[in-house]
């Protein structure tokens, strides 16, 4: 590992250092976990939760506590004592008024009969779906998956915007948040499923983890796709092999909470622990503002 690696590497450790907090936490939609005790309950959570994560972080969090309301303190219990007929009666009553800008209470009543489906014909919850096997790689297993519900939920905008396919180039951003927060055990994360291989998730890249990952040299393209996910993914993984994406929910946060003005400078970057390493708002010229 060369001098500025190790330079990065400890600077990223700060990073999480001042971002790895329970004050951070409630201001993510992981934090909705929290009060639920029986995995495939925090599974049914974590389903929700993850794909609607996306817009302004406070109604976000807000939309998604009502959304999971009709299900009360056993989501997976729920919506297993329940025929299909009745969830989708009691659903589509209780979330007829719900919205969450691209989603609406018909494309969330949909989301949920989909779990249904897919725990009663494996009878262990969604893990089943996404493994690997010898012959299928994870985002093989991911694309199927998605290829599948694509032709079993309604063909609305807010079911499309949930069905990315990750061989098709996509980031898929919130498939790879569900599994980070389903299959790490390190903070903040639950590590629920034990079979999934933890060693091949991929970063959930968002705007803000691509922006701070050009600033600091974890990738060099331009777009956030698919391609720059696997990159970021590698490199973090040089800083930490057994655990790279230990650093995402730090490099998120930073963007979220709104601290990275997105040009370095003293006045404004006084308290990054990125700053002796970033180049924001210099990446033509090479060169640091300081
Ligand atoms: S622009 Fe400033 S706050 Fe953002 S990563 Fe660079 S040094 Fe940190």
């Amino acid at each position: 590992m060369g001098t500025s690696t190790f330079a990065l590497k400890a600077r990223l450790d700060g990073l999480c250092q001042r971002y790895d907090t329970a004050g951070a936490l409630e201001r993510d939609p992981l934090s909705l976990l929290n009060g639920y005790y029986e995995p495939l309950d925090c599974e049914v959570v974590a389903f929700v939760a993850a794909h609607l994560a996306y817009g302004r972080v406070d109604p976000m969090i807000r939309a998604i506590r009502a959304a999971l309301a009709p299900l009360g303190a056993r989501p997976a219990a729920w919506l297993r004592e329940r025929s299909v007929l009745a969830v989708r009666k009691g659903l589509t009553s209780a979330l007829a008024s719900w919205v969450w800008r691209f989603h609406t209470g018909a494309d969330l009543v949909a989301w949920l009969l989909a779990w249904k489906r897919l725990d009663e014909e494996s009878g262990q919850g969604l893990e089943p779906h996404l493994l690997p096997g010898p012959d299928l790689a994870t985002d093989e297993a991911l694309s199927r998956l998605v290829q599948r519900l694509r032709t079993e939920l309604p063909a609305s905008y807010g079911s499309r915007f949930s069905l990315p396919d990750p061989l098709e180039g996509a980031a898929c951003k919130r498939w790879r948040m569900f599994l980070r927060w389903m299959v790490r055990t390190g903070w903040p994360d639950h590590g629920l499923w034990t079979r999934y291989p933890a060693d091949r998730l991929i970063i959930p890249l968002d705007t803000h983890v691509a922006r701070v990952s050009r600033y600091i040299g974890l990738s060099h393209r331009a777009t956030p796709d698919g391609k720059m996910a696997q990159e970021i993914t590698e490199s973090l993984r040089r800083l930490d092999p057994a655990d790279p994406l230990r650093y995402d929910f730090a490099l998120s946060h930073l963007g979220i909470l709104g601290d990275c003005p997105g040009v370095r400078k003293r006045s404004t970057c006084a308290e990054c622990p990125l700053y002796s390493v970033c180049r924001a708002g210099s990446e033509s010229t090479g060169r640091i503002s300081r």
